[in-house]
């Protein structure tokens, strides 16, 4: 097995800057990784003539930037100009953009490397990949025999990441799809906060809580990433007009005299002793680094799950109603005398997963007349609250809120695919972020005791991305976190 596809981001780029790799040499070696690794279920549609391409034009260019030359995987759900864009759904099948989304535009114009479209949950509805058109992916680690979630939506960015099938990978967050399947893979993996990358391109789930954000190796490989995603587009007018840092200068991993709140609600019961003691364990490493601790009271955490699970489907059954098999993707075969209403009842109900269609009918449901008050403006309310319990910890003076990033390790293929409660769980510690709009982020922290990967997650203040990393960067250190999956495909 080639050693190049291990590289980080970082490593990679200074390699190539001091002339001891090229990037064909590194894409040709992601290829064959690649090639070998179809048990995963990671790569969905391989793009190895669009790779080579990228990587020569990406060797013969002197002005390279950070990801000049770097080869990347890239989420289904981003638009790729030519090249199938079908958010693991039936209902995009053959779908192929005549546009580029925004963050494949600047990854590409900064030099990255498409090997190919990514696995992921249907439409991004899903904690474990189970929900894809093209079958689940599977996570490279293993704890006896059973076959392992990579977790979901971004579960084929995780696995292909945690694998090394490719340097680092897109993902998108809409209620923790970046931050679950990183924990779940040892990876990293970080949501900035919404507004910092523009939606444009991006196949939309739920408006108002999407983002995209890099999973990647390590933390500074997020922050390379990060930087090169980020910025303001006019085409998505809830992207923020901002100054975009160098992230990777705020790495000095010097955290003394930050403060750090403990949130008592996110102590759920029934919780794992070993995620406990994971997160007792970070908050010691992080007090050692010269940190402060403190207890803090997010009291509305409660309502996040039920807020969130009433605005996401809202969102998405709104969003998700011009797949009606006119003008792209998937239409039915009709019979003699079917009209236009029959093509939409045909295409839809053939075209969307079973997940996406109870997201359909629960969002109508709850934006219906009769109980508009009663759920969807109820749960806008709650979700204020949810923001405001944030906004008065910051003004407090807390930097960073540390939690557990899920509640488990990565559990069993099938374990929770017919019990939707069970599987909507799996997103308490990560949903509030998305609710209230802020950055967080997942770093691998330790293992448990079949020895598979467990993170924490840190929530930062609302544009200090690069705070956080630093922050992040701290824990990692102190972790110490080297582990990987035995190879096994
Ligand atoms: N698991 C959550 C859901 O199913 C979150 C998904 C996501 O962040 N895209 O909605």
């Amino acid at each position: 097995m080639s050693e190049l596809s291990k590289l980080t981001i970082a490593a990679a780029r200074d390699a190539l800057k001091k002339g001891d790799v090229t990037s064909v040499e590194l894409t040709e070696a992601c290829l064959a990784e690649i090639d070998a690794a179809d048990a995963l279920g990671a790569f969905v549609h391989k793009t190895p003539e669009v790779a080579l391409e990228q990587a020569r034009s990406a060797d013969a260019r002197k002005d390279g930037g950070d990801l000049n030359g770097i080869p990347l995987g890239i989420k289904d759900l981003f638009c790729t100009k030519g090249v199938a864009s079908q958010a693991a759904s039936r209902i995009l099948d053959g779908f192929k953009p005549e546009y580029e989304s925004t963050v494949t535009t600047q990854l590409f114009d900064q030099g990255a490397v498409m090997l190919g479209k990514l696995n992921m949950d249907e439409f991004a509805m899903g904690s474990s990949n189970e929900t894809s058109v093209y079958g689940n992916a599977v996570n490279p680690w293993k704890a006896g025999d059973a076959a392992l979630t990579p977790g979901g939506s971004s579960g084929g960015s995780a696995s292909a990441v945690a694998a090394d099938l490719c340097l680092g990978a897109t993902g998108t967050d809409t209620g923790g799809s970046i931050r679950q399947p990183a924990a779940f893979t040892g990876i990293t993996g970080i949501k900035p906060t919404y507004g910092r990358v523009s939606r444009w391109g991006i196949v939309a789930f739920a408006s108002s809580l999407d983002q995209a954000g890099p999973m990647t190796k390590d933390v500074r490989d997020a922050a390379i990433m990060l930087r090169a995603m980020c910025g303001h587009d006019p085409k998505d007018s809830t992207s923020a007009d901002l100054a975009v840092p160098d992230f990777e200068a705020a790495l000095t991993g010097d955290i003394r005299g930050k403060t750090i709140g403990i949130p008592k609600e996110y102590r759920m019961e029934g919780m794992p002793a070993e995620i406990e003691k994971l997160w007792e364990d970070g908050t010691a490493m992080l007090r050692d680094a010269g940190a402060k601790i403190v207890d803090i009271t997010l009291p509305h955490t409660k309502y996040a799950l039920p807020a969130y699970y009433v605005i996401a489907p809202a969102e998405a059954s709104s969003n998700l109603a011009r797949y009606d098999g006119v003008r792209f993707g998937h239409r039915a075969g009709l019979a003699a005398g079917d009209g236009i209403t029959e093509m939409y009842e045909k295409t839809r109900a053939e075209g969307f997963g079973s997940e996406v269609q109870r997201r359909v009918m629960i969002g109508t449901y709850v934006l219906s007349a009769g109980f508009y008050d009663a759920y969807y403006n109820r749960a806008r309310k709650v979700r204020t609250l949810i923001k405001q319990d944030f906004e008065a910890v910051f003004a407090d003076g807390v930097d960073a809120i540390l939690t557990p990033a899920t509640p488990s390790a990565a559990f069993a293929l099938g374990q929770k695919f017919d019990d939707p409660v069970q599987m909507y769980l799996n997103d308490v510690f990560t949903v509030t972020v998305n609710l209230a709009g802020l950055p967080g982020i997942a770093v691998p922290a330790g293992v448990d005791a079949a020895g598979l990967p467990l993170g924490l997650q840190l929530i930062g203040r609302p544009w200090e991305e690069g705070d956080l990393l630093n922050t992040a960067y701290a824990l990692e250190q102190a972790a110490g976190f080297v582990a990987k999956p035995a190879r096994w495909w």
